[in-house]
């Protein structure tokens, strides 16, 4: 039989776009498809105001090419999202990879055809290709949660949801606005918002951690010394558990005394950013520890914040970094303006929405304009919006009913030649994900070549070596404190969701050196078939 293309791609995100380049290297003919107009992914969706990644700039870009990533200039210290699309398109110009992308199309289906070796892919636009190899590159938070909260069809004026927001942007000037969550997208958008609204509504159902960016034009002989020993640094990213290149330290909070304690804390909170979880190598392993941290942000929160009852309600009880700590540029001081009200739904849900706002505690709040910056479906959303199925008819879906099944979070047994870039099991969003991103890519490019040069047409994980490291996910999970709360690494935002801790927590080093020791062992815990 032959087949329509090599390999399917599905997504023109950061993975996608490199899937496709890596492919077309190695000879393979590829399509591509995208349900936006552009590539970006993450970044093409996620345009709401004060939107810029959490990792900074120069680590959170692409080192597959030397020549790229030195003619590149990022110009702050956390690029805005505007800037990142443009570097997302910058690459798709810069190596031609639009003639292979199929925009505005969503995949709908893929089917395993048993005898063929094949997948048959189809989409909304009446497409139905065949190929032998299918490689998801979905991102790992790009479902939208919208929160089934009663009425939402009924509030009168516009509703915007954070992850897919208007391309044209939004003027809220003069308006009253209500906003539902305080994750790490309110928390970038709310100060912007309030600079326009004439009033905001923040709904808190759980007060987050955050720590500021101190964000920054970046000073050129930075830029210029980044450069100048970039595959240094990377390799240093590359050997911390996050893939970020910044100082661990490695005492524990615990052991430390109290005033260098404060003097580390404050140090890491002075240079901003995520940095700040690695003041000391325990703050996820003891409780404690943990603590320590936490009423450090505490009392950063009460300074900034005039009113102490205010204070207190902004300020998070839960473990800090068990949900995803947030960088913000004057988020607290936000809620020392008149205009901006807090309002806490954490005793009850919030009971409905009504044509003029919303109902909650009892009380009717009324606005112009509703923001949902209330996350996504992580990890699996995106994924099981597909009808994917596998060997016998069975889909995803049912294969995932009890969370997620992968080997190494990039292949499924029961599901050959099937690919996901990032996929539950893998460090993924524990880490800087453009380094994750590339180490999939460069793996799975390999394994589809190790396929054709063995003449072989079906690669399949085997169900002993998934269960295997679908319990060493677990048992690396089990030993944090990061599944101790209510997060989306577990699936906790979407009611009905199994509560399964999703990425990888073992860390970037210890994941890479289990991906190469596979291949290694000639790709231990595959088979082949001809
Ligand atoms: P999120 O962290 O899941 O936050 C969603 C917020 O909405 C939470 O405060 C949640 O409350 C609230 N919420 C959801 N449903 C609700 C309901 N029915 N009633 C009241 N509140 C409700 O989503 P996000 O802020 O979009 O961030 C998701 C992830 O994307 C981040 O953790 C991060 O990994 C990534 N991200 C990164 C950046 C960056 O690089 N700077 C920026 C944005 C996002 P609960 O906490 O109680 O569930």
């Amino acid at each position: 039989m032959s087949l329509d293309f090599d390999v399917v791609v599905i997504g023109a995100g950061f993975g996608g776009m490199y899937m496709l380049h890596r492919l077309r290297l190695k000879g393979f003919k590829v399509q591509v498809f995208e349900t936006g107009k552009g590539v970006g992914g993450t970044w093409y969706w996620n345009r709401y105001p004060g939107a810029r990644c959490d990792v900074e700039s120069v680590q959170y870009s692409y080192q597959f090419s030397p020549e790229l990533q030195q003619e590149w200039e990022w110009t702050e210290r956390y690029a805005t999202q505007p800037e990142i699309l443009r570097y997302a398109n910058h690459v798709a110009d810069r190596f031609d990879l639009r003639r292979d992308i199929k925009f505005e199309t969503r995949v709908t289906k893929a089917t395993f055809d048993e005898g063929a070796h094949a997948w048959t892919v189809e989409t909304d636009k009446g497409d139905r290709v065949t190929a032998r190899f299918v490689v998801t590159a979905l991102g790992c938070l790009s479902s939208p949660n919208t929160p089934r909260i009663p009425g939402l069809a009924d509030f009168k004026g516009p509703t915007y949801h954070t992850g897919n927001w208007p391309h044209e942007g939004v003027d809220f000037t003069g308006k009253t606005v209500g906003v539902i969550g305080t994750g790490s997208s309110a928390i970038q958008s709310i100060p912007m918002i309030a600079r326009q609204a004439s009033h905001v509504t923040v709904f808190q159902r759980t007060a987050n951690y955050t720590v500021p960016a101190h964000n920054k034009p970046l000073d050129p002989d930075h830029v210029r010394e980044v450069k100048a020993n970039y595959p240094a640094m990377r390799k240093r990213a590359k050997a911390t558990p996050p893939g970020i290149d910044f100082k661990i330290n490695m005492a524990s909070a615990m052991a430390t005394p109290e005033a260098e304690r404060q003097r580390e804390f404050q140090e890491r909170w002075d240079y901003g950013g995520l940095g700040f979880m690695a003041s000391f190598s325990d703050l996820l392993l003891n409780d404690e520890s943990n603590k320590t941290a936490a009423e450090f942000v505490h009392a950063k929160i009460r300074e900034v914040v005039k009113d102490p009852e205010l204070a207190d309600r902004l300020s998070p009880r839960n473990v800090i970094g068990c949900k995803r700590l947030c960088v913000d540029t004057g988020y607290w001081a936000t809620f020392n303006q008149p205009h901006v009200a807090l309002v806490d739904v954490s005793d009850q849900p919030i009971e409905r929405i009504t044509a003029e706002g919303l109902r909650a505690n009892g009380k009717d709040y009324t606005f112009d304009c509703l923001v949902l910056a209330t996350g996504f479906d992580a990890m699996t959303g995106a994924l099981l919006r597909i009808d994917i199925r596998g060997r016998d008819g069975r889909s995803l879906e049912e294969k995932w009913t009890e969370g997620p099944k992968t080997y190494l979070g990039l292949t499924m047994a029961g599901f050959p030649n099937l690919f996901t870039i990032t996929g539950p099991g893998s460090p993924s969003v524990l880490t800087n994900m453009l380094p994750s991103i590339e180490q999939h890519v460069e793996w799975i490019a390999d394994c589809i070549e190790y396929v054709r040069s063995r003449g072989a047409t079906l690669i399949e994980a085997s169900r002993d070596a998934e269960e295997a490291w679908v319990g060493h996910v677990g048992e690396a999970a089990g030993a944090t404190l990061r599944s101790s709360c209510s997060s989306w690494y577990i699936g906790a935002n979407i009611p009905g969701k199994p509560r399964v801790f999703m990425p990888y927590i073992g860390g970037f080093p210890a994941y890479i050196e289990r991906c190469e020791a596979v291949v290694k062992n000639g790709y231990e815990g595959f088979s082949l078939s001809f």
